[in-house]
């Protein structure tokens, strides 16, 4: 198999054909993925997806997440769980209503009084009225968990697989720029043939999947998020965290009471922010995010949503952050206007074109990847 892009899709479609006892060729056109799959949370999320399929696809992934770290360490897989905390009465009657869902089983959901929630995660000392705790909800280390999963493709000892031997070849710096029926040419004129060739090529709607794309694009996007991360937090946070307005933009809260909830601050509202704070391996904190849809996209990054971020996570941790050591911006692509999950199409003979998972891909890849072998 020939697999086209070292992001997080593409690295969980080499897992799964070594698994099915395919050898594989990764190509990537940097010297290590630097795209949305090393810029995010690294939050493996159930609570927020939508019921159905959504919740189905994620739920498979997070399976499939704890099975392969199983074999890769090295992606900091946890199963910490989360806690959406609600800071206003309006919030708390969504989390409520979203407790009593049918699938809140599912997603292994609880709603704490504050008591409650500070006996789940004690380091969350700040004002607020309860929260919604998921048990589901997992974390993985979005920096070093591409190279852990190579490392472990690399070796011998992959779970699962039929072929003796390594079997996976990386080759970074190697930008495919033509696509044939079976195969892709790099830059340098090599070609690389096999059984199946995967592009995941993610929110790049140029290059090889630019004219596949064009035909498609009608329902796909790419969405701008700005993030940043502290120095050690000096507690340990047993969960990752939510605040309210993340139920604006998880499809699992459109319950009634949803529409009561209000206008966000117009700071939040403009740049359509929700706080998410994960703890790292090495105790810092990621916190953000944002959300902008209008392109060209901003080269630089604005200053008054991070303002924004940090005030409501002082205010849920009851203290202030670490100083900020890093910001930075990333790109996703998703589907719009569809019920398909992502993108998947056949571009060619034997050539698949697999993104758009949106802001779930780091969650869903594993499970995006296993239904590319379906029959
Ligand atoms: C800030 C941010 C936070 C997020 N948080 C989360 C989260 O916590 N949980 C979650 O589930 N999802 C999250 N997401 C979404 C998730 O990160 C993406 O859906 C996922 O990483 C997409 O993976 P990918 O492999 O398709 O894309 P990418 O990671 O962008 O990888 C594509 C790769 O293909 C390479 N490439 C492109 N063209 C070529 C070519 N022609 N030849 C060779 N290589 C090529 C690129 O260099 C790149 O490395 C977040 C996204 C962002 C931006």
């Amino acid at each position: 198999m020939v697999i086209v892009g070292g992001g997080v899709l593409g690295t969980m479609h080499a897992v799964m054909a070594r698994r099915r006892g395919f050898s594989v060729v990764h190509l990537e056109r940097e010297p290590e993925a630097r795209g949305a799959s090393v810029r995010n949370f690294g939050l493996v999320w159930v609570s927020g997806r939508r019921a159905g399929p959504e919740l189905a696809l994620a739920l498979r992934a997070r399976e499939l997440w704890e099975e392969i770290a199983a074999s890769a360490p090295g992606t900091g897989f946890r199963p910490a769980g989360s806690l959406t905390l609600a800071t206003r009465e309006a919030e708390l009657r969504v989390l409520g209503e979203a407790a009593e869902l049918p699938d809140a089983k599912q997603r292994d959901f609880e709603l704490l009084d504050p008591d409650g929630v500070r006996a789940v995660n004690p380091a969350l000392r700040g004002e607020f009225l309860g929260g919604l705790y998921c048990r589901a909800d997992a974390i993985v280390e979005p920096r070093v968990a591409l190279p852990a999963l190579r490392s472990m493709l690399a070796s011998t000892g992959l779970a699962n697989t039929a072929l003796a031997g390594p079997g996976y070849e990386w080759l970074p710096g190697r930008e495919a720029v033509e696509v044939v029926a079976h195969g892709v040419r790099d830059q340098r004129g090599r070609w690389y043939r096999g059984d199946l060739v995967v592009l995941c090529t993610g929110a790049n709607f140029t290059g090889v999947a630019g004219p596949h794309l064009a035909a498609t694009v009608h329902h796909l996007r790419r969405v701008r998020l700005q993030m940043m991360q502290t120095a050690p937090f000096p507690e340990s946070l047993t969960t990752s965290v939510a605040d309210g307005d993340s139920l604006r933009y998880y499809p699992a809260y459109d319950v009634p009471s949803l529409a009561l909830l209000g206008p966000q601050t117009p700071v939040a509202a403009a740049s359509r922010a929700q706080l998410l704070l994960v703890q790292r391996a090495d105790g810092g904190l990621t916190i953000g995010d944002t959300h902008s849809y209008d392109e060209p996209f901003a080269f630089d990054v604005d200053e008054e949503p991070y303002d924004h971020l940090r005030a409501r996570a002082e205010a849920l941790l009851g203290r202030p952050l670490p100083r900020v050591l890093r910001r930075w911006a990333g790109v996703y692509s998703e589907v719009t206007g569809t019920s398909d999950l992502y993108h998947r199409s056949v571009v060619a003979p034997g050539v698949v074109l697999v993104t758009g998972p949106g802001g779930r891909g780091m969650t869903c890849s594993p499970a995006i990847a296993e239904e590319t072998f379906l029959p």
